[in-house]
């Protein structure tokens, strides 16, 4: 379609080097298809012109002392992308490999993601080439702080509101709201993540781990599939692979790998989520620990993975729960996993699998979940943190578990229904896409041409 090659190359040429983008650019507009035929009004009123160039884009320099008195620099963004149903809402990530094509793809696909929740949420992504790996408590605190220090005038409840990402979890969450507080002397829900016991939720450390299994089994009930007794693989081994595997295990199900970023793990008898934890969450230590302290468990460096292919996806399996960073999912990895007899792909990560990897999956007819539908319980529960804060009132955990559970099966029904309703039945790249697109862009014509 013409109007959908314009604007990847409109893409491409006002942002040649933000391959990542481009790579979210296309998956979403290709899937679009079907509703811009239908419909002429989205390219009449250049919708998508409008939704590819964020709101606003944010660059600031984040100045910092280290333990040894150094001064040391590094660059930050915020990016506004799209408010159009609600304040801007999107993660932060502090890692090495933070620039504006990874988080302008970050908050692009948090526009739809955020509009799939049905929450009154818009899009947007920030984070800082800032390494947390190694620092002390010290410096992870100067440096959020440093960080908060530009941030500040452009975030607020009503105005965008930002959480965690990779990098960023509960103790960067505190000393960003800390110092937001510090500087406005204000306090309201302007960060989400927070503590229990100022303003945070329960459930939302377990919601994009536990949403994402919950995607799955909607997927598989429609191949009258459930995950008891299955073996599964997960990557990485963070917030969403921690509380990914925990769910699974709930459901009696076996998770056998876990992988960061120096190698993986395979446990044949399942993956110990305590030990997994303590490593993870209290020592901040690498997996190597966990197979010195595991006799069952094998370890492999990432020196030595094979080139061109992630173990973890050849390890046989039922269902593969990607929970990593995007593009961790190749199309070797992704024949792999089907020629081992693989049902289920469901995204914990966004973007992890390879736009060739997803044709894979989308033209073997497994039951694939998207990261922007299957990872959206995170943000969901964020929305209803913010919706606690707004009222006063914390709910309990089963409440907002039961809340998750509920968001995550509309999600699955809505990208679903709307694959039928455009002609591309079980695509739930397309169901999703759609369907998230079509509220935002009408909010968008509904507010006028701005
Ligand atoms: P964490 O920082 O808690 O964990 C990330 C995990 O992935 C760690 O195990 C890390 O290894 C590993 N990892 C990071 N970068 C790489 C890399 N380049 N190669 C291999 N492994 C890597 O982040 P989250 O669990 O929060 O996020 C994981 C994914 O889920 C991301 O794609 C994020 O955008 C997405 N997501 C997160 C949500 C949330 O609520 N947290 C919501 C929706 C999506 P190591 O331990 O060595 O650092």
């Amino acid at each position: 379609m013409n109007y959908t090659n314009n604007i990847l190359n409109l893409v491409k040429e006002k942002y040649p080097a933000q391959l990542e983008f481009h790579q979210a650019v296309r998956e979403v507009v290709e899937s679009l298809v079907p509703i811009l035929n239908r419909y002429n009004k989205y390219q009449k009123n250049a919708i998508l012109e409008r939704l590819v160039i964020p709101d606003r884009e944010i660059y600031f320099r984040v100045t910092w002392t280290d333990d040894e008195g150094k001064i040391q620099v590094n660059r930050a963004c915020r990016i506004e992308f799209n408010a159009a149903i609600g304040p801007y809402k999107g993660g932060l990530r502090f890692h090495p490999s933070v620039n504006p094509g990874i988080i302008k793809f970050l908050g692009f696909e948090q526009i739809f993601k955020n509009s799939l929740t049905t929450l009154a949420i818009g899009g947007g992504k920030g984070g800082s080439d800032f390494d947390p790996k190694g620092k002390s408590e010290g410096e992870i605190m100067r440096f959020c702080q440093a960080f908060m220090n530009e941030l500040y005038r452009h975030i607020g409840a009503n105005t965008d509101v930002p959480a965690g990402d990779i990098g960023v979890g509960g103790r960067e969450i505190g000393y960003l709201f800390g110092q937001y507080r510090k500087l406005t002397n204000r306090f309201d829900g302007v960060l989400t993540g927070k503590a229990l016991n100022w303003g945070g939720s329960l459930a939302r450390t377990e919601a994009t781990g536990y949403g994402c299994v919950y995607f799955a089994q909607e997927m598989l009930k429609e191949i009258n599939e459930t995950l008891e007794g299955k073996t599964c693989v997960v990557s990485g081994s963070g917030n969403v692979a921690i509380y990914t595997i925990e769910k699974l295990q709930q459901l009696g199900a076996k998770p056998v790998t876990i992988s960061d970023q120096k190698g993986m793990i395979y446990d044949e008898s399942g993956i110990d989520l305590v030990l997994l934890k303590d490593i993870k969450e209290v020592r901040r230590a690498s997996l190597e620990e966990y197979a010195k302290e595991k006799k069952s468990a094998k370890y492999t460096s990432i020196k030595d993975y094979p080139q061109g292919i992630n173990p973890v996806w050849h390890i046989p399996c039922f269902a593969a729960f990607p929970s990593a960073t995007q593009n961790e999912l190749n199309v070797n990895d992704a024949k792999a996993l089907l020629k081992n007899g693989c049902k289920c792909v469901s995204e914990g990560a966004n973007m992890p699998s390879t736009i060739e990897a997803v044709h894979e999956f989308i033209n073997a007819k497994i039951c694939y979940g998207p990261g922007k539908a299957a990872n959206a319980g995170g943000v969901a529960v964020s929305g209803l943190e913010m919706a606690q804060n707004a009222s006063m009132t914390p709910w309990s955990f089963e409440y907002t578990d039961k809340k998750l559970h509920q968001i995550m099966e509309n999600i699955f029904s809505n990208a679903s229904e709307t694959a039928k309703e455009f002609g591309v039945k079980g695509n739930l790249v397309a169901g999703a896409n759609i369907a998230g697109f079509r509220k935002v862009a009408d909010a968008m014509i509904d507010q006028g041409v701005l």
